[in-house]
């Protein structure tokens, strides 16, 4: 089957199961493109709550699907591609969650969102990378945990200057990869162009970059701005995005690194597979799944 047959397969189908196509900027543009909704961590997760129909496919890795679920636990909700994972989120495991939360039993547990179910359900609120300042100050702790993106973690600590994080020995791979020397590489390539990163790079990354901002900032950021070049420091598939949103702007990547194999994993065949068969379904323990969706909600509330 070719391209179109298999998108004219596809928008067929979700016409006849009810179903909504939810995708994150960071997936190959095929998918983005027939995605009903696109966005970041934090949009997903707000899309995902309100949407009435009756079958959610989450293009992303296993977290966002994960998410869409506890947040709408009536809905079936299809990923993909069920190995499509997230190796930061692996790095927190539930029995080092709870072994930490026994020794430090006053210590407020931050939860980003790029973290299994089961840590979530351990954890006091959960963030995004577009919300993570703004949740650790509502919290008004003097001391958290972090977990489990140290990056993030360093981040938010130095934003609000008056909060000790703890930082989870976590990291994106993906984000990590990128050093100080891409940004003077990039900097001195193109002259006077703005660097924009994601806060999942590390500290030494941020601090040389123009803006540092979650997904959804680096496009509204993009967007706003008059400039027409810009240096771009987060996953590739962002760029797809920009592009569609920016036709009269230039785009160039901060390093080749930044890809990340998880959110290209998903294939317009695996689409049409799982809306074809019903399978690939999410489905979380119940205790798990609201305890997760207390955190969750903490979250959206704010
Ligand atoms: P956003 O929170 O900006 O969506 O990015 C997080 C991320 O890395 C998704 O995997
Ligand atoms: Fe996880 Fe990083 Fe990939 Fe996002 S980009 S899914 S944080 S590994």
């Amino acid at each position: 089957m070719n391209k179109n047959e298999m998108i004219q397969k596809i928008t067929k189908l979700k016409k006849e199961k009810n179903a909504t196509i939810l995708a994150h900027n960071y997936v190959i543009g095929d998918i983005q493109d027939i995605a009903d909704y696109v966005g970041d961590s934090l949009q997903l997760a707000k899309k995902a709550k309100e949407i009435d129909e009756d079958l959610i496919v989450l293009c992303g890795v296993r977290f966002m699907a994960e998410t869409a679920k506890i947040l709408n636990p009536k809905k079936k909700v299809l990923l993909p591609s069920m190995d499509a994972g997230c190796p930061m989120a692996d790095m927190a495991t539930p029995s080092a969650l709870k072994a930490f939360k026994s020794e430090n039993p006053d210590v407020k547990i931050v939860t980003y969102v790029n973290s299994s179910a089961e840590i979530k359900a351990e954890s006091d609120i959960c963030c995004t990378s577009a919300n993570a300042v703004q949740v650790v100050k509502a919290l008004g702790a003097d001391k958290i945990v972090f977990v489990p993106d140290q990056n993030l973690g360093t981040f938010v600590e130095e934003e609000l200057g008056n909060v000790e994080v703890l930082k989870w020995k976590g990291f994106c791979p993906t984000h990590h990869r990128v050093t100080l020397e891409d940004i003077e590489l990039a900097r001195s390539q193109y002259p006077g162009i703005e660097v924009l990163v994601h806060p999942e790079c590390k500290p030494e990354v941020f601090h040389a970059a123009d803006i540092v901002g979650s997904t959804s900032k680096i496009i509204q950021y993009v967007s706003k701005s008059e400039k027409k070049k810009f240096i771009i420091g987060t996953e590739n598939g962002i760029i797809h995005t920009l592009r569609n949103e920016n036709p009269d702007k230039e785009f160039i990547l901060l390093s080749e690194k930044l890809e990340c194999k998880n959110m290209k994993k998903i294939e317009l065949s695996d689409v049409l597979n799982v809306l074809e068969n019903g399978t690939n379904e999410i489905i979380i323990d119940d205790n798990i799944a609201e305890k997760a969706n207390i955190a969750l909600e903490r979250m959206l509330n704010l």
